[in-house]
């Protein structure tokens, strides 16, 4: 059950421990991998991240060229585009785990906390998917403490709108790893509960 996944997760994390240990593997960066991968792609995992600078899913887990799907939006927020993104991986590329990876210090998160109770002026598509948490998941203690609970209520919106990601992880083809990043130790916890 969830076994290809639990395996490619615990090859992630082993990955972020070499990030955080400042000991990263050779990784496969050159244009001779790319080649190789020039007509076709097979990667072991998808990546929901953010777009911010800081969050870069190949580096932090230690992956080269053609090993992660990744998907960023600003807030690791899901739009139509990015579920259809995530269908495909599911669909096309049969990938059995899915990283929703939020992080500290977000500033959509910063945006949207400023902005509360009031409706955010800007961004609107992003904060329609990000103020639901709000009123689905308070008190929220702060910032980074809103990025987790998103993270959560990313999930539930992935599983809501899409019949493709639902019937996957029913059918335990697809398991959702909901994931934060501390940007000041480098480290990427797995949360388990809000
Ligand atoms: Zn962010």
């Amino acid at each position: 059950m969830f076994k290809k996944a639990k395996r490619e997760l615990d090859r992630l994390m082993l990955g972020n421990q070499n990030f955080v240990n400042g000991t990263p593997t050779e990784k496969n960066m050159s244009v001779e991998t790319l080649q190789k991968f020039a007509f076709h792609q097979a990667p072991d995992a998808m990546v929901l991240s953010c777009s911010d600078s800081r969050a870069v899913p190949e580096i932090i887990f230690d992956c080269g060229i053609g090993e992660l799907f990744v998907i960023r939006v600003g807030g690791i927020a899901a739009g139509p585009n990015v579920v259809e993104s995530i269908e495909y991986g599911v669909k096309k590329l049969k990938l059995p785990l899915l990283i929703l990876l939020g992080h500290d210090d977000c500033g959509v998160m910063h945006y949207a906390c400023d902005a509360y109770p009031n409706k955010p002026e800007h961004f609107e598509s992003i904060m329609n998917c990000v103020c639901p948490v709000f009123d689905k998941y308070a008190p929220i203690k702060d910032n980074n403490d809103f990025s987790r609970k998103h993270t959560f209520w990313v999930e539930q919106m992935l599983l809501e709108r899409s019949k493709i990601i639902r019937a996957a992880v029913e059918n335990k083809e697809l398991y959702i790893a909901k994931c934060h990043l501390d940007h000041l130790t480098g480290k990427v916890e797995i949360l388990d509960k809000i």
